[in-house]
């Protein structure tokens, strides 16, 4: 699963020197620096990357003089393979980075970026984006200071102690005997449709959340809810859990406003789907590879 933790990572917060084999996960917004190849001329399987790169990796800096700007708050993220890994964001005022270096997207780099490095920079980026809107108590408003021995910032002066982060959310793919439901918002590319999703509201549990999302956004009811599998989603900070469950009762009436389009899709002829970088997209083939081998 894309973003999913790598095999051979561990996480920690106790920053060691910086050394040789450091990896450096910088960011310019929600733009990684990389060293990049030509462009693929191959189709990118995603609606929303126009042309992927045909290869991509991390630029290798010296170990005393890792970058070419002074980071204000780099963080440490563990360790990958022995190699240690830091995350950190690039002033405004920083000059421009190393000849031969870019700025990308993380969608642009899926399946082009090795792997462990992919799944990094999606950790990276949520831990940066975390950090910077935790600078000040939320409470008395006194600047907060990190944490030595866990992952939070705590304000000296009331105590108050901030963790990153995580907005749960439920994804629905409803089956109804050869179909299956998908709707489409209105900022998704044109023609691409998705299972259902939404955000779990504070005292729901994750079937309720499903039942009541699915009700909001289509009108329709379901049961025999089936826990598929789960994704760390970095835009900006959600984990996706997505489950398949059976229509019960109810026509397709699209939620306004939310909804622009939903309907029964027979698994024989889809409509555009979103790319694999999503859980939805497997999500999806795993459901119609089912139907399809009845
Ligand atoms: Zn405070």
């Amino acid at each position: 699963m894309p973003f999913r933790s790598p095999e051979l990572f561990e996480g920690g917060v106790a920053a060691p020197a910086p050394s040789e084999t450091s990896l450096w996960f910088v960011f310019r917004g929600d733009r990684l620096l990389v060293e990049l190849g030509p462009p693929s001329t191959a189709d990118s399987g995603d609606l929303r990357v126009t042309r992927r790169p045909s290869w991509a990796r991390l630029p290798l800096f010296k170990s005393n003089n890792p970058l070419w700007f002074q980071p204000a708050r780099p963080l440490y993220l563990g360790r990958l393979a022995g190699a240690d890994c830091w995350a950190a964001e690039v002033p405004a005022e920083a000059p421009p980075p190393p000849a031969g270096t870019a700025w990308e997207g993380l969608r642009t780099l899926f399946s082009v970026l090795e792997d462990a490095h992919f799944a990094l920079a999606g950790r990276a980026i949520q831990l940066l984006d975390w950090d910077r809107h935790h600078r000040f108590c939320g409470r008395c408003g006194t600047p907060t200071e990190a944490k030595a021995e866990e992952r939070a910032r705590v304000c000296p002066a009331c105590k108050l102690s901030s963790y990153p982060r995580l907005a749960p959310a439920v994804m629905a793919l409803v089956k109804r005997e050869n179909e299956i439901l998908l709707g489409r918002s209105p900022h998704f590319p044109p023609g691409m449709f998705s299972a259902l999703a939404g955000f779990v509201e504070p005292g729901e549990t994750l079937e309720q959340c499903l039942a009541r999302e699915v009700a909001e956004e289509v009108g329709v009811q379901v049961s025999h809810i089936r826990y598929f599998a789960s994704q760390p989603w970095p835009f900006p900070n959600s984990l996706m859990i997505a489950f398949v469950c059976d229509w019960e009762s109810g026509e397709i009436r699209p939620q306004v406003g939310e909804i622009e389009a939903a309907e029964w899709f027979s698994v024989l002829q889809l409509p555009k789907l979103p790319s694999r970088i999503s859980i939805a997209r497997r999500l999806i083939d795993s459901v119609v590879a089912e139907i399809r081998g009845r």
